[in-house]
């Protein structure tokens, strides 16, 4: 192209990106003929695209971020001043927000204590991993090096987090990975049937007690971590029967496991709580987070730990590894911290928590009777504002629906301005749990109108 480059010309920046943009996670040839999608504008719980059409977003941004909504002035207002104050400086010296953000989000966390800037939730999730790794050295002569990850679970792009993911059909052709990476079954009671021996009863603790078969089967002497998602986001929306957690924190402590709690799309409000593992009553050694942090108006992401496993890197310091020698350059951004700062007051001050809880059982609702409805939804499930619709051809063999179907389903809601996701959830893979993560400001009427295009959307598609 060549000319001023407008940014008001909208049919201008749809050529510039269908000429050089590498859109995340999706299939480019179809832009060879239709136009890519640009969200120009956020407000609220509303976006904008090119074509001025208005959306309402179901989806937080698409992958569960946006928590506190569009267009905060007062977020964008703290990171204009923390900028004009000191944009950056490497995190081996502190800073004003950093600081302040890690005092108020440790009063969030009883047990934790020291938090670790990073600026992706994968990018968290490989230092936890490190930690892990530097600890088996420090105190088990180089053993305890393996790290237990869980079917289903999603920790991340880069290869140590893809050497812990346990959703092959997104990891099939991007390895060797990483070793000493081992999987524990999946904990879904709604497709308990795919697992061999597992019961009608008590299928939470049998669940984790397949955990504690892995761990002796490895040998004890060999696993050093446990890392799982509270509520599972990407893999399906599947949360943990009755009985799972309280058996995993007695196994990790039985074993010395180091327990590793995947918060990057629960934390930060979206389920109801602070965080998602706070609903089970478990002690976390390792606690990582991203999306929700600062509700996407900074990059920044944390790694939170205790006290104890800060200890173990205080050695003697003529030991070159006595230390956790580990960097994240963009770990020493202040607007991150400054964002989080804000967007933490505002969770507070507007009780988005609350909020969260309420529309979520609601959205539940309503969810629960377009099941009654529709004879296609198999499975409802979720927690807070992080909910799952799951469509079966069949009811009683659970067959996942075509995934063009449910993709249809989606496409359909887009036509009535409101957006939803679609994930994965079944083996063999296929896409067929409608998704849904509204900001947490969302009110009844939003989520009527979100259930509602849905109710239209699956009698359009299935009849
Ligand atoms: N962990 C979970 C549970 C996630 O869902 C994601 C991303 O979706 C990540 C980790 C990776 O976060 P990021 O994309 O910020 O690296």
């Amino acid at each position: 192209m060549d000319g001023t480059f407008n940014e008001n010309d909208l049919s201008r920046v749809v050529e510039a990106d269908r000429a050089h943009i590498w859109h995340h996670l999706i299939q480019h040839k179809p832009f060879e003929t239709n136009d890519p999608r640009i969200i120009v504008e956020g407000k609220g719980m509303r976006v904008w695209d090119q074509k001025g059409k208005e959306h309402l977003d179901a989806v937080s941004g698409g992958v569960w971020t946006v928590n506190v909504g569009y267009g905060r002035e007062s977020i964008c207002k703290a990171v204009y001043d923390q900028l004009m104050k000191l944009c950056y400086f490497a995190n081996s010296a502190g800073s004003i927000p950093g600081a302040i953000f890690a005092e108020q989000l440790i009063d969030k966390m009883p047990g934790m204590s020291r938090v670790y800037y990073t600026n992706s939730g994968s990018e968290a999730n490989e230092k936890a991993f490190k930690m892990v790794r530097q600890i088996a050295h420090k105190k088990y002569g180089g053993k305890k090096t393996k790290i237990l990850y869980r079917d289903r679970d999603y920790h991340g792009s880069t290869l140590a987090t893809m050497s812990a993911g346990g959703q092959d059909e997104r990891t099939a052709q991007y390895g060797p990975f990483a070793p000493d990476f081992v999987r524990v079954p999946h904990c879904m009671e709604y497709r308990k049937h795919e697992l061999d021996g597992a019961p009608e009863e008590n299928f939470g603790e049998w669940a984790a007690d397949q955990i504690e078969q892995v761990i002796l089967r490895e040998g004890p002497d060999t696993v050093g971590a446990l890392c799982l998602e509270p509520v599972t986001a990407g893999g399906g929306v599947i949360e943990a029967p009755e009985g799972y957690w309280q058996r995993v924190q007695e196994i990790c402590k039985k074993y010395d496991v180091l327990l590793h709690i995947d918060e990057v799309v629960c934390g930060v409000g979206r389920t109801g709580t602070w965080f998602g593992y706070q609903q089970y009553g478990i002690k976390p050694d390792f606690v990582t987070m991203a999306k929700g942090v600062a509700s996407g108006y900074a990059a920044i992401a944390c790694m939170v730990t205790t006290e104890e496993v800060f200890d173990m890197f205080k050695d003697d310091a003529s030991d070159p590894m006595s230390y956790f020698r580990d960097i994240s350059t963009f770990g020493g951004c202040t607007a991150g911290p400054a964002a989080a700062i804000e967007n933490m007051r505002i969770i507070e001050d507007e009780n988005l928590l609350g909020n969260c809880a309420a529309m979520g059982d609601r959205m539940m609702g309503n969810l629960q009777a377009l099941m009654e409805k529709h004879k296609v939804i198999g499975d409802v499930r979720g927690k807070g504002l992080f909910l799952g619709a799951e469509l079966v051809a069949d009811r009683t063999s659970k067959e996942p629906v075509d995934e063009k179907l449910a993709q249809a389903v989606v496409a359909d809601c887009m036509n009535q301005g409101v957006i939803i996701g679609v994930t994965n959830r079944s083996i063999p893979s296929r896409n067929n749990t409608l998704c849904f993560s509204p900001a947490l400001i969302a009110t009844a009427d939003d989520i009527d109108q979100i259930t509602d295009a849905v109710d239209g959307a699956l009698g359009r598609v299935f009849g």
